[in-house]
């Protein structure tokens, strides 16, 4: 049998995937399917970090646009991610997956500080670590937290989940006939401004030589299949 590619994986959720058709934030349902796709994977020896996203919940961006100061808004999406956090936690728990979560603003109520030495350790001791609050401060995405997580935390490769199958040369919804890129590179990412992630993190991600994936988690063996090779995505690589 030849060694998988990755070993040591940080899988970036955006928050909405957790979120169903009846409009609720966090969907009990899709968070269950989101943590068995997980689950699926972590059975096969992975090791897994998490990063969940907020923006099924709050943006910064959306409440700056509505009048409120950018720093304040961006705390309070950085708290929705600690709820979602919270609630893949419990997904993967309720199915048997030993899970820690780890915020980047302390909340020792709540879940563990992040503490990178700590972090390795679960890993080790086959745990899935969840990171919550991006990087803990304003201004950033958790898009940035998942790609200096992924590079604090050595990981093989950065996947991102999302509701599409990986990247486009133009919006699929929009453009008929638009290609997707079985892989491509981190500078025409860049210099197209391909919707990958923010351009801080596919820079970050460049920088430490760390390829990102992008696939669609919403499909049901889909997150297990790409790990396999034979599953749809984008490889963003240099
Ligand atoms: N956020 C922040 N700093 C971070 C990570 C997140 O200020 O390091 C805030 C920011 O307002 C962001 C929100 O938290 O809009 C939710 O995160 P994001 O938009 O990245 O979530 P996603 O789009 O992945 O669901």
């Amino acid at each position: 049998m030849t060694e998988p590619r990755y070993k040591r994986i940080l899988l970036k959720l955006s928050g909405e995937v957790l979120m169903g058709e009846g409009g609720l934030a966090i969907d009990p349902t899709v968070t269950a399917r989101v943590a068995e796709e997980i689950a699926d994977v972590k059975a096969q020896g992975y090791e897994l970090c998490v990063v969940v996203g907020g923006g099924n919940i709050f943006r910064g961006i959306s409440g700056a646009a509505r009048g409120m100061e950018r720093a304040t808004a961006d705390y309070m999406g950085m708290l929705a991610t600690v709820m979602n956090a919270l609630a893949v936690q419990n997904a993967l728990e309720e199915i048997g997956v030993d899970t820690r979560v780890q915020s980047a603003i302390p909340m020792q109520s709540v879940c563990e500080p992040f503490i990178r030495r700590r972090a390795m350790r679960h890993l080790e001791k086959g745990r899935v670590v969840i990171f919550a609050a991006g990087v803990g401060s304003p201004f950033f995405t958790t898009d940035s937290g998942a790609a200096l997580r992924a590079a604090e935390m050595k990981c093989d490769a950065l996947f991102k989940g999302t509701s599409v199958d990986g990247v486009y040369d133009a919006d699929p919804k929009k453009v008929q006939g638009a290609k997707r890129y079985d892989t491509v590179t981190f500078s025409r990412v860049l210099s197209d401004d391909l919707k990958v992630m923010d351009a801080s993190a596919v820079a970050l991600c460049r920088d430490n030589n760390i390829p990102i994936v992008v696939f669609n988690i919403r499909e049901h063996g889909n997150f297990a299949a790409v790990l396999a090779g034979t599953g749809v995505s984008t490889i963003v690589q240099n």
